[in-house]
């Protein structure tokens, strides 16, 4: 029997998760740690729950564990205890970008866990992409260390992820080490000099600073990506770019060895910086940036933000734009893709988006293969109509680099 004061919300759990693919079972038992299914590997989802249990604890995860995984909460009430199982599927919407699933920990370093088998799909907005071989979500330079270290003893490739808003994971997976990026901090070095960890989500950094009444960063409003993946990409919107309010980066080369660089080094393009040129992978630990006083930069983001959700279809998997502009920019490769007629065209689970063409959309299960023949027939058919060849700006990740 459930008490009454978890009825309201049970009943809400029951529309939401049954058609997210969650199945709870609520159970009162003496208050106690539940030991009757195994591996609670990590509950976090848990914690932001609104019942009003007095103390909710997660069981410890465990490290081996065979079969499907679930996690497990434990809480005491006023006179009982309850407990909620999951069956290890996450609905879409709740897909934070947490180690789970069929993720194994294979090592860890110190704090650092290194986990086996990790789907990438999970990890990208275009929710395309097989399983890495391993992945360690970093949230310090030192854990950044320990990972490049840890790849070259066991000598796998590395492949840094920030937000996984610009790339396309293959659907065989990534046969190496990915880093998945979350060192975020932001701190106020005075003068408009910023401090900023490059796996801090550059949407909220432009949100909070603009509302603050710093101006130079609101063009990055809406984007979905961490500030390294901004850095990388040299990423911009309203005639605006990264690169022009970066004043310097630190970074790890491929052997794991920290550089501090001057922004006016990094050669700053349209969506290029000098990062995407070198030869080994390198990992941006954290930025500084350099912000002017202005008294409209609320108001500016404000705007920017309108234009973007008119604009573009933003609830969708999408990886925003798929190709640059040509022209070195000037010329809007969505406009050309409009021009064939290639708005909705489908292949497999990918189609163009009927509201941006430059927006492909993940529709239905859609594979890498359906994504890159979709890439490939609009490239082709643009080249054959108007004579321009369009290059990808999404980064296409091989399964074996
Ligand atoms: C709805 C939507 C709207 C978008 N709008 C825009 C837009 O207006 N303008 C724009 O420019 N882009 C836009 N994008 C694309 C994307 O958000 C940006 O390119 C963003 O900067 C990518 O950041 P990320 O952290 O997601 O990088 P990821 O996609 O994770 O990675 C992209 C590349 O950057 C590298 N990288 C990431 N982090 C690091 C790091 N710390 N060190 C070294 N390399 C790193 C990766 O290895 C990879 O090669 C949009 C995407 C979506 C889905």
């Amino acid at each position: 029997m459930l008490p009454c004061h978890l009825m309201s919300h049970c009943t809400a759990l029951g529309v939401v998760f049954p058609l997210a693919g969650w199945h709870w079972s609520w159970c009162a038992c003496p208050a106690k740690e539940v030991t009757t299914r195994e591996s609670g590997l990590r509950g976090v989802a848990f914690r932001k729950l609104p019942y009003p249990l007095k103390r909710l604890r997660l069981s410890a995860p465990m490290a081996a564990h065979s079969g499907r995984p679930h996690a497990m909460a434990t809480g005491s009430g006023s006179s009982t205890s309850h407990f909620l199982v999951w069956d290890g599927r996450w609905p879409h919407s709740l897909r934070s970008r947490r180690l789970r699933g069929t993720a194994r920990v294979t090592r860890s370093m110190g704090d650092l866990e290194i986990v086996q088998n990790v789907p990438l799909k999970r990890y990208c907005t275009w929710n395309i992409g097989g399983p890495a071989q391993a992945l360690a979500v970093v949230k310090s330079a030192e854990d950044m260390s320990k990972a490049f270290r840890w790849a070259a003893v066991e000598d796998r490739p590395v492949f840094i992820l920030g937000n996984g808003s610009n790339v396309l994971f293959d659907n065989r997976g990534f046969e190496g080490l990915v880093i998945l990026n979350r060192i975020a901090h932001c701190e106020h070095l005075g003068d408009g000099f910023f401090s900023v960890g490059a796996g801090y989500p550059i949407n909220k950094l432009s949100a909070q600073l603009s509302r603050s009444g710093w101006g130079g960063l609101e063009f990055a409003i809406g984007i979905p990506g961490t500030v390294g993946g901004a850095v990388y990409m040299n990423a911009g919107a309203h005639g605006q770019d990264t690169g022009g309010i970066v004043s310097s980066v630190r970074y790890f080369d491929g052997d794991g060895r920290l550089h501090t660089v001057d922004g006016a080094c990094l050669q700053f393009g349209y969506r290029y910086s000098i990062f995407q040129q070198m030869e080994r992978p390198v990992a941006i630990a954290s930025i500084t940036l350099s912000l002017m006083r202005c008294n409209r930069a609320r108001q500016r983001a404000t705007e920017y933000w309108r234009r973007r959700v008119l604009s573009q279809p933003a609830a969708a998997r999408t990886a925003g734009c798929v190709f640059r502009n040509p022209g070195g920019g000037s010329i809007s490769a969505g406009a050309l893709i409009d021009q064939v007629g290639l708005k909705g065209r489908t292949f497999g689970g990918a189609a163009v988006s009927r509201r941006h063409a430059n927006f492909f959309l993940n529709k239905c299960s859609c594979s890498s293969d359906d994504m890159l023949r979709l890439i490939d027939v609009v490239k082709r058919e643009v080249l054959m109509h108007s004579g321009v060849k369009l290059f990808e700006e999404v980064v296409v990740v091989p399964a074996k680099s």
